[in-house]
């Protein structure tokens, strides 16, 4: 467990979490700020990274693993219109929790053109 690391607490089970999926290697848990109707934090339960930028081919197999989860989980949740998976690399991007995670979205309604990925001024 990495000192300091919210996501390694939920992981501990020292900061309380709404849990969706798991196994042994990968944990699903609700976002507590949710920026869509369905919004779902996919993360390894060992801090291999701090970010997406840390990742190396000696993690493909788990990588794996985590999208197999999350195209499992959007199935049972029903996200049919779509669903998006981001992860933000580095404050800039808009990154707060410096554990590798990937946001899960989803659950937009058809007529929701607010669902687009929000590419800024470019300036
Ligand atoms: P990011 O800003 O990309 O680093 O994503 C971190 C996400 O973690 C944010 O969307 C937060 O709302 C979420 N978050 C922070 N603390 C918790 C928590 N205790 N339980 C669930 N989600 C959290
Ligand atoms: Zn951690």
């Amino acid at each position: 467990m990495t000192d300091n690391c919210v996501f390694c607490e939920i992981v501990a089970g020292n900061i309380p979490s709404a849990i969706v999926a798991q196994n042994d290697e990968i944990l699903a848990f609700r976002d507590i700020e949710p920026a869509a109707p369905i919004h779902i934090l996919l993360i390894p339960k060992r801090h291999i990274a701090d970010s997406a930028a840390g990742l190396t081919r000696e993690q493909g197999a788990l990588l794996g693993k985590l999208f197999e989860l999350a195209a499992r989980i959007a199935n049972e949740f029903n996200l049919n219109t779509g669903w998006r998976i981001v992860s933000n690399v580095g404050q800039g991007a808009g990154q707060t929790v410096f554990h590798l995670h990937f946001h899960l979205l989803g659950g937009w309604n058809e007529n929701n053109t607010g669902a687009r990925i929000d590419k800024g001024t470019g300036s």
